[in-house]
């Protein structure tokens, strides 16, 4: 079996879905499909959930509204019987607004996994309904009962023993071909809803084929596969046709959006290749990412990660930092969910540079507890593999560079934003 995954520019329009029929009917053996919240619905639930948090419930009943507004128009176009699909939805939009009127917005991370997760729930609604109507015959899944996870609200782990057991049951293929279930949500073991972090769908399709033992799986994105580097910052990029799990590994970790840094490991373990392929263009190859490619990656790669901030932290005695201040000052960033993309340490300070989140305030603060704290905010980490110095030349002349760190393979620059 294979498994696609479709994420949110993909589902964003009627034009879109009518696309992902298209793709679909020309597979003839099983298929799991992962889908997305539609367009940019994950960012209007966060808002309707902003609100309900500040107890705004009118706010958030408007937001959602817009919402609701947005999948029945899509609907609408979509559908030669629009009813077969809004009756679908509705039911899942009263539970929100029920949500929204009655509850008490006491814990953050977990109402946000209680209502965000919800997009997914209703774009996998439509998708299935439309499917369906187009004569292609698939079975809706609801992730929340067969993913379990921990109860890490908003980035939490999947529990792949639990969730082996569920999915192989529930997806067995023995009366149907196509099944077809939501990225980025799951539920702990109680069945509270979580989510795995944003842009985490990638990561679902990733452990769906682990755990189903796919044959491949295949991201369908609108870009012409993984290039190396982002075409809305760089010019002339190239299109890199094969990496390694490794290659991938490290540009999702030095920030690349092509995938989510999480969803290379479960891939890996089962040596099962990973396709990135143009939505718009199915008939092109993309991208792969396997065990062994003919050759390395050719081509500089660069790779900017923005909204970075540098944390230095010096311990008040004056005492040296590599001892056990060192592993204090890690483990209170790692309580706060910092995601740390570059470390450096001197005699008597650690400089971490992590990206700006909401758990930021929280950390500096435990931190000071402990630390002289300094940090600088609105900076870019910019990486180049494969070293070039023209490029370097290019990319970093006239800049104001904080941190720089140069390997045999890469070279790092913490820079203040343009
Ligand atoms: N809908 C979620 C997000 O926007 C998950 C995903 O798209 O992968 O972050
Ligand atoms: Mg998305």
């Amino acid at each position: 079996m294979k498994v696609y995954k479709f994420g949110g520019a993909s589902v964003r329009s009627a034009e879109g879905i009518r696309n992902i029929a298209r793709i679909v009917s020309g597979v003839d053996g099983n298929l799991f499909i992962v889908v997305s919240a539609m367009g940019k619905t994950t960012n209007a639930m966060e808002i309707v959930l902003e609100n309900f948090m500040k107890a705004d419930r009118s706010a958030s009943l408007a937001k959602l509204a817009e919402v609701e507004e947005y999948h029945i128009q899509i609907i609408n176009e979509l559908f030669k019987n629009p009813a077969s699909g809004i009756d679908f939805i509705s039911p899942l939009f009263n539970e929100l607004k029920q949500y929204i009127s009655q509850g008490i917005g006491d814990d953050y991370d977990r109402w946000y996994d209680r209502l965000v997760s919800y997009g997914e729930v209703i774009s996998t609604r439509i998708v299935s309904a439309y499917l369906t109507e187009s004569g292609i015959g698939n079975s809706w899944l609801d992730m929340r009962g067969l993913l379990v996870t921990d109860s890490n609200y908003r980035e939490a782990n999947v529990r792949m023993d639990e969730s082996e057991v569920r999915i192989n049951k529930a997806a067995n293929f023995s009366e149907e071909r196509i099944y077809i279930g939501q990225g980025f949500i799951g539920a702990n073991i109680k069945g509270d809803p979580t989510t795995l972090g944003r842009e985490g769908s990638d990561y679902t399709a990733a452990v769906v084929g682990n755990l189903l033992n796919a044959e491949s799986v295949t991201i369908w994105k609108d870009v012409p596969g993984i290039l190396n580097a982002d075409p809305r910052i760089f010019e002339n990029t190239v299109h890199i046709p094969e990496l390694t799990y490794l290659d991938a590994v490290e540009l999702a970790y030095s920030g690349a959006q092509i995938i989510h840094p999480k969803t290379i490991k479960p891939l890996e373990n089962k040596k099962i290749p990973l396709y990135v392929r143009p939505f718009g263009s199915p008939n092109e190859a993309g991208s792969v990412i396997k065990a062994k490619t003919s050759k390395a990656i050719e081509v500089p790669v660069l790779i900017l990660r923005k909204n970075q901030v540098l944390i230095t932290v010096r311990p008040r005695n004056f005492s040296f930092v590599l001892e056990e201040s060192l592993s204090k000052a890690f483990s209170i960033m790692n309580k706060h969910r910092l995601k740390i993309s570059m470390i450096q340490s001197s005699a008597i300070s650690i400089s971490v540079c992590v990206d700006n989140t909401r758990y930021l305030a929280g950390a500096l603060d435990e931190l000071a507890n402990e630390f002289n704290v300094n940090y600088n905010e609105n900076l870019e980490l910019l990486t180049i593999r494969g070293k070039n110095q023209e490029i370097v030349n290019q990319t970093t002349s006239g800049r104001n560079i904080l941190l720089s760190q140069l390997t045999r393979k890469s070279a790092r620059f913490l820079m203040k934003e343009l």
